[in-house]
């Protein structure tokens, strides 16, 4: 193959078999991303003056991340919180409150500027900045990191491995965790995401975002299949939530179902994103790796 040619396949040898904590047969990740007003900045910073447009990220601290946590609480769940740095610094009571109720708080960038490959220096910055706002509004170094509007590159990787970052959400392209593997050697866990599993495809409609929203009965039959398949297959159910989408009315709702009905599975192990890479490196130190 030409030098030239693009080789976008994953040199990362295929997922590991290795078993579920207590003879479980799937793992279950509550994964929140807590964009706030970020998420409408990254894609346009003048949307700082678009106060309507910023409003549906305001919701989050508003209401949206209470509901949420009142609702983990509920279900004696523990979930991680992907938290941009720019949402800790703007609001940092609810994330207080996030970080006080016991969840795993994780990185998720800056300005939620989405990783683009060449761009190292804007890369950078969103990595060290986000690490310093959670060390300086939260007194914590998370060791998870998901990818803002999900994208990833070799260089990110490399630059969140160096820096402490044990394991990634982000990429798409298994059921089960695996380890990246870099030009210059092991890379960060990969606790992949599953588009099906998250919330904004189905329950946020803004002209920068169009899309048509979906009822509950179609969001709950696509999750229970994903999630009934995945089980199957002995992968993690990885969701990708957000306070801004899952905390309105009608979406709290259906994510109260769900985890009553993914709750009736005995077998299933609840996880955060930390329970899982503590859990992989240790099979990984049993295999002698
Ligand atoms: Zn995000």
């Amino acid at each position: 193959m030409p030098a030239d040619t693009p080789r976008p396949a994953n040199p990362a040898p295929p997922a590991p078999d290795f078993p579920w904590p207590e003879g479980k047969r799937s793992a279950f990740f509550l994964g929140f991303d807590v964009d706030a007003e970020s998420v409408w900045l990254g894609m346009d910073r003048r949307n700082a003056e678009r106060l309507v447009t910023m409003s549906y990220g305001g919701y989050e601290a508003r209401v949206g991340i209470a509901k949420l946590l009142e609702l983990l609480a509920r279900h004696d769940a523990k979930g991680t919180f992907f938290i941009t740095g720019w949402t800790v610094e703007a609001h940092p009571a609810a994330c207080e409150a996030i970080l006080k109720a016991g969840h795993e708080i994780a990185h998720h960038g800056y300005w939620h500027l989405r990783p683009e490959p060449g761009d190292d220096e804007t890369m950078r910055e969103e990595v060290e900045r986000g690490f310093e706002a959670l060390k300086r509004v939260l007194g914590l170094i998370p060791v998870g990191y998901r990818a803002p509007s999900g994208e990833s590159c070799v260089a990110l990787l490399k630059m969140l491995r160096d820096r402490g970052i044990r394991y990634s959400s982000s990429w798409r392209d298994d059921i089960r965790p695996y380890r990246h593997l870099l030009p210059d050697g092991p890379g960060p866990i990969e606790i992949p995401v599953n588009y099906s599993l998250d919330d904004w495809n189905f329950g946020i409609t803004h002209r920068m975002s169009p899309r048509a929203l979906f009822s509950r009965e179609a969001v709950l039959s696509i999750w229970r299949d994903e999630f009934e398949q995945t089980h199957a297959w002995g992968g993690v159910t990885t969701m990708m939530l957000h306070p801004q989408v899952s905390g309105r009315p009608m979406r709290y709702r259906l994510l109260d179902e769900f985890l009553t009905y993914v709750a009736g599975f005995d077998d299933v192990w609840w996880a955060t994103g930390r329970d899982i890479a503590d859990h992989y490196e240790r099979c990984e130190a049993a295999r002698g790796v």
